[in-house]
């Protein structure tokens, strides 16, 4: 229904938009105190390698339980810490709590996890993101080779020249970076050559159909062989099915990531699953090899 206000203006409110604006405000104020009361929580999917057939690392997915409003979504609330600036004090603590977690699971004898944490582009105009990525391994004692940061086409695409010298300067230190969610930005392709990423991320909605619908196969096919042929390492999320690993395989995508393997992980749960699957990999290695 519109509204007519004083100016000639015609404003539009159906209840839904109410009620998220309602939703929205509520968000933000809570996200401001989420920290602190020590709702958040980061959990880790398992990444495996299609080479060794071996769990490689993880990645550090951040989880939101409010007492009342109850778990929220990344997907809803990583915009609203993106809008109000609390992206940067949450986004250190994720990087830090995933970079401690990982020098713990170290020294339980898993010594070449590596693992991946996503960072907003707010992050990444942050001028000291370098000097704070650095700090943070220096804090836990965990080299730097351990590390890999997603970003977003996007990320790349707000400021090229300063995101260039922000992505040398983390290169330089060791540091590694993937474009996460690869083909569904608005990027150049030209940005490959430039950025020093080491990995593309094959969004999970080019896998979600990759048997039954030929564009998307051949999408992912034409992925992976320009990544080789830039020398390019390539991941593969949303892999769910034995089929999905299956097509990935034969295309020789580097790794996988989904719940096909499983779900991200609490802390604990995640050290059970290294122990229990020893031979998950092999598992993995031989479903693949068997199918093939
Ligand atoms: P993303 O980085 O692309 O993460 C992959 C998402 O796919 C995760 O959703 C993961 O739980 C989900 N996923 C993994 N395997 C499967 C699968 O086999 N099938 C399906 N259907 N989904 C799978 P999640 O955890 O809800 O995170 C959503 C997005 O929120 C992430 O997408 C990322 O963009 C953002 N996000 C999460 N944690 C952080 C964070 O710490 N910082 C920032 N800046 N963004 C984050
Ligand atoms: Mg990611
Ligand atoms: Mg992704
Ligand atoms: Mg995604």
């Amino acid at each position: 229904r519109a509204k007519q206000d004083g100016r000639g203006i015609y404003r539009f409110f159906t209840p839904e938009m109410q009620a998220r604006s309602g939703r929205h405000l509520e968000l933000v104020n809570a996200l401001r105190y989420a920290l602190e009361r020590n709702q958040l929580h980061v959990v880790y999917q398992p990444q495996m390698s299609l080479i060794t057939g071996k769990i490689i690392g993880s990645e550090a997915l951040l989880r939101w339980t409010h007492p009342e409003l109850g778990s929220i979504s990344p997907a809803e609330f990583i915009p609203v810490a993106e809008e109000t600036g609390l992206i940067l004090a949450i986004g250190e603590w994720v990087l830090r709590s995933a970079v401690s977690q990982t020098k713990a699971w170290h020294e339980q004898g898993w010594a070449d996890l590596s693992i991946a944490v996503n960072l907003s582009a707010i992050q990444f105009r942050h001028t000291d993101l370098p000097g704070t990525v650095s700090r943070i391994l220096q804090e836990s004692q965990l080299a730097a080779t351990y590390l890999e940061l997603e970003l977003t086409e996007g990320v790349a695409m707000i400021d090229p020249p300063g995101a260039i010298a922000i992505m040398n300067d983390l290169h330089l230190r060791g540091v590694r970076m993937s474009i996460d969610d690869f083909g569904t930005g608005y990027s150049s392709l030209s940005y490959l050559k430039k950025f020093k990423v080491s990995k593309l991320k094959i969004d999970q909605s080019f896998v979600r159909d990759i048997n039954s619908d030929p564009e998307d196969k051949a999408i992912v096919s034409a992925v992976i062989s320009m990544a080789k042929s830039l020398g390019l390492q390539t991941i593969a999320e949303g892999v769910e099915t034995e089929e999905q690993l299956t097509f990935l395989h034969q295309q020789h995508c580097d790794e996988v990531q989904g719940y096909y393997f499983a779900r991200p992980l609490a802390p604990v749960q995640f050290a059970q699953f290294m122990l229990d699957n020893k031979n998950l990999v092999s598992k993995a290695n031989a479903d693949v090899t068997s199918s093939l």
